[in-house]
């Protein structure tokens, strides 16, 4: 076995016989296009890839998906059905091949009808989250994971790069128009899709997850620039506050205050740390400086297939920090009702030390925009 897909199954089997799993049930998510390359349909017709812990894995998949299908025949078998069969019976029997079903991993995204349907002809059997097998494993990128990490960090950065030059006028429009340019912008320099552009302008700053509305940005306000998208499968996720004008001495107080937190939760990304540790680092920052009850979220997510996935950097969260480990950095400080502000940078954990992805300066930026 030799290619990276490959390489994930050998880990997964692993993993399945450690947690003693007698088979993996993957269908809506990101667990099969990361094992598979091909990523089933949100639909009434079920696509499952059945993954026994020896044999190999076979996709059940409606004939009419079939031909998106790129065949991997070191990873898995197709068996297509027609409109006459029944896929919840052809995915029962092929996980039972090798006997008695006894413990059943079925992907977190996976449809309820499908699952209750499967449960029933799998009498006896426990079943538990896939993410159990494939959350630490899907954590740990490989090469060729981080190369596109690294490709999508890139393509934000140049986003947040344009923003920080005064490229994309802020004061005097709505926080939607400039969240929808933002978006073209991640189009244009790469992404295939926007997963989100958050704007908060002014008190709106003091939202971390705020909705770009209708407010129009005035002069002399801090915008809070969150955003990302997907190139090429992988995610980027950037955060940068701007001024539309001079920022008063207690805006960048505070704002240093979150430059200092965010580079110490990246300087905290050691292999042998926890995730936990990492979040510590970043927060004692900003309880130093007396706003700890204004850090009101944790301070990163892992990310890959998707925006948010583990490893969390949150507190409690005692998973050891490994090579090849991707996250976010991304403390704030809000202000209800007056203003916030948070820096966020991926970081990928080398051995020799942690990788930030996004190059874009952590300066107080005032733009003339
Ligand atoms: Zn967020
Ligand atoms: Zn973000
Ligand atoms: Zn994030």
């Amino acid at each position: 076995m030799t290619g990276p897909r490959a390489a994930r199954l050998e880990t997964v089997r692993a993993r399945m016989a450690e947690l003693e799993i007698d088979v993996l049930l993957l269908s809506l998510g990101a667990d099969l296009p990361w094992l598979t390359g091909y990523e089933a349909m949100p639909l009434e017709r079920l696509t499952m890839l059945v993954v026994p812990r020896e044999d190999l894995p076979t996709l059940v998949v409606p004939r009419l998906e079939a031909p998106r299908v790129d065949e991997d025949p070191e990873v898995f078998r197709i068996r297509s059905w027609g409109e006459q069969d029944d896929p919840v019976q052809i995915v029962a029997a092929l996980s039972s091949l090798a006997g008695s079903v006894k413990e059943v991993a079925v992907s977190d995204r996976a449809w309820a009808t499908f699952v209750l349907a499967l449960q029933a002809t799998l009498p006896g059997a426990y079943w538990r989250p896939a993410s159990a097998v494939t959350g630490p494993l899907r954590a740990v990128k490989d090469e060729e994971e981080i190369a596109a990490l690294v490709a999508a960090s890139a393509a934000a950065d140049r986003v947040a790069a344009q923003l920080l030059a005064g490229d994309i006028a802020l004061s005097g429009r709505t926080e939607r128009e400039v969240s929808q340019e933002i978006g073209r912008r991640l189009i244009a320099e790469g992404h295939q899709k926007v997963n989100f552009a958050i704007v908060g302008s002014g008190p709106n700053s003091a939202s971390p997850h705020h909705d770009a509305g209708s407010r129009v940005i005035q002069p002399g306000e801090p915008v809070v620039c969150d955003f990302g998208g997907t190139m090429d499968g992988y995610c980027s996720d950037i955060t940068r506050t701007v001024w539309t004008g001079e920022p008063t001495t207690e805006q960048r107080d505070l704002y240093d205050v979150v430059r200092e937190a965010q580079s110490a939760g990246v300087a905290a990304a050691l292999v042998g740390a926890t995730c936990e540790g990492v979040d510590t680092a970043a927060r004692a920052v900003i309880t130093d400086a007396g706003y700890g009850d204004a850090f009101i979220h944790r301070t990163g997510h892992g990310i890959g297939l998707e925006e948010h996935e583990d490893p969390y950097i949150v507190e409690g969260n005692e998973t050891p920090i490994v090579e090849g480990h991707a996250f976010s950095v991304e403390p704030g400080i809000y202000l209800p009702g007056r203003f916030g502000t948070r820096i966020e940078d991926i970081v990928v954990v080398g051995r020799s030390g942690p990788l930030a992805l996004n190059h874009v300066t952590h300066d107080l930026t005032v733009v003339s925009a």
